[in-house]
């Protein structure tokens, strides 16, 4: 199948669609082809059509997100075995660990972009990682 913008003589612009240009050409030299608001069978190929597509196609990298949801995964591990889970206490608690110097902790847990973003003006950097379901292959 493909598809014509067609344009009659009265300039009103439609879309048809038609087996392939063969047929296409085929009705049109017949006059099989009418407007469909005005009904005039003087309809022409819009100058838009066929429409010529210059994007280059693009290879999905599936290898090479499957790899990485595999990195992501090893360092999920990581974090989950060498840092305590705080939640949503996130933000409190990193503050206590960052004003409490002695405190040596390596905390993690989830933090609203605004709760981020106030963390940051106060000095204290996060890491955010992307974090993959493990369930997830
Ligand atoms: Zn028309």
């Amino acid at each position: 199948m493909i598809k014509y913008n067609l344009k009659c003589k009265n300039k009103h612009e439609f879309e048809s669609w038609f087996s392939d240009s063969k047929e296409f050409e085929k009705l049109i030299k017949k006059k099989l082809i009418e407007c469909l608001f005005c009904k005039t069978k003087s309809v022409k190929k819009s100058i838009m059509s066929p429409r010529i597509s210059h994007k280059k196609k693009i290879n999905f990298p599936y290898k090479e997100i499957k790899r990485m949801k595999k990195d992501l995964a090893k360092l999920r591990k990581f974090v989950e075995k060498n840092f305590e889970y705080v939640g949503e206490n996130f933000p409190r608690e990193v503050r206590k660990a960052y004003y409490d110097k002695k405190k040596d902790k390596n905390i993690y847990g989830v933090a609203t972009p605004k709760e981020a973003q106030e963390l940051k003006e106060e000095g204290i950097d996060l890491t955010s990682i992307p974090w993959v379901n493990n369930k997830e292959n």
